[in-house]
């Protein structure tokens, strides 16, 4: 029987988002009579030193209650592998160890669109590296609690960011050498036919209506379950810089270079099936679409330089595309966000 909880939070949002957090502190502190402890501190894209302090304020707690979007959920998963390990060399462990186990965590998220609930996967801003990466140990949350209640309060900003983040893990997870058929491919075809359909006619709206966020936080979870077993691929790995110096939210850093990343993909069928399920008649409308969302990117020559050299350092990335890459390719899919696609 388990004796104490960390609930692991975000600064505000699960105390007013539908009352997420309140309806976790009855349940625990109600009927199941389990005493708790709330580091409700995360920041978004944690830092190691944010997680460390939640390690800290939970030394003495078994399991952890994660809610609110991926910030918080992906703390709570290095979290629990600093309470099971120890949070001294903390950035050693969480980045240099494999193996290493957590407590267990139960995943209530807030956000539809990281899919962090399905997946074993934690991205925290790594500053010794300058940059944001996935930590070594694989930890799945073992129960995913949803309830498309708390979605509803999500902000138009927050929202577009998440759809699009959603959107990247299927097309990328379906690119990937690694989507073998007929489970990966179907997974990811199946989500991106999900957007495609209700999730982007909703997209148009300021307000989604529950049915069309079902569709939504649906599509997000089998994302998450398609990146599980795929990984992600170059827009993810080119994303990352955008979001550690430009500050651009996640999601659409990953989607500013879609379109010019689907373009440089040498399989024109898979590419063609994406844009088909998607409900888009060519790849130009479906870049158009983007560019009403996300807007527009302003880096420089020196910016793309700098950014195109640290994906080609990322191995990982590198090895989930099918086909050889080079430095130039890279530069040319920024250079095209910046100038044409996607333009800011
Ligand atoms: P987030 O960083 O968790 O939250 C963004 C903002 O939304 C915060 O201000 C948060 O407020 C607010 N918010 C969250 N839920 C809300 C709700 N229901 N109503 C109103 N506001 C709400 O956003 P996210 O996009 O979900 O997560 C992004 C992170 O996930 C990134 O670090 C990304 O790298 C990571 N990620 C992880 C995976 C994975 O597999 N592990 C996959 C993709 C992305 P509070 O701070 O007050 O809570
Ligand atoms: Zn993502």
């Amino acid at each position: 029987m388990a004796k104490k909880a960390l609930i692991v939070t975000g600064k505000n949002s699960s105390k007013v988002n539908g009352g997420a957090l309140k309806d976790v502190t009855d349940v625990l502190g109600g009927e199941l009579s389990v005493s708790y402890e709330i580091f409700d501190k995360v920041v978004e894209n944690p830092p190691v030193d944010n997680v460390v302090e939640g390690g800290l304020a939970g030394l003495d707690c078994d399991f952890i209650v994660g809610i609110g979007g991926g910030s918080p959920i992906d703390a709570a998963k290095a979290i629990g592998v600093l309470i099971k390990n120890g949070t001294e060399n903390a950035y050693e462990k969480l980045y240099e160890s494999k193996g290493l186990k957590s407590i267990p965590i139960i995943a209530i998220p807030t956000t539809a669109g990281t899919g962090t609930e399905t997946t074993p996967y934690a991205i925290l801003t790594d500053h010794k590296n300058e940059t944001k990466r996935n930590y070594s140990p694989r930890v799945f949350p073992e129960y995913a609690l949803m309830d498309v209640r708390y979605f509803l309060y999500m902000p138009l900003h927050v929202r577009n960011n998440t759809c699009i983040d959603a959107l990247t893990h299927l097309i990328e997870s379906y690119m990937t050498v690694n989507a073998t058929p007929p489970y990966c491919e179907y997974i990811a075809l199946e989500g991106i036919r999900m957007w495609g359909g209700t999730v982007k006619e909703a997209l148009k709206d300021e307000t989604m209506s529950k049915e069309a966020m079902t569709v939504f936080m649906n599509a997000s979870s089998l994302a998450g379950m398609a990146i599980s077993q795929t990984g992600t691929s170059l827009p993810h790995g080119m994303g990352y810089p955008l979001t550690y110096y430009n500050k651009i939210a996640h999601g659409l850093a990953n989607g500013v270079v879609m379109k010019a990343y689907l373009e440089m993909c040498k399989d024109e069928e898979k590419v063609s099936k994406i844009v088909d399920n998607l409900g888009f008649d060519s790849l130009e409308q479906f870049g158009g679409f983007l560019q009403s969302i996300i807007g527009t990117l302003d880096i420089t020559e020196d910016e793309i330089d700098k950014y195109s050299e640290s994906l080609m350092a990322n191995a990982g990335k590198l090895k989930n595309h099918p086909d050889p890459v080079t430095l130039d390719d890279i530069k040319t899919i920024y250079r095209k966000a910046v100038k044409g696609g996607v333009t800011i």
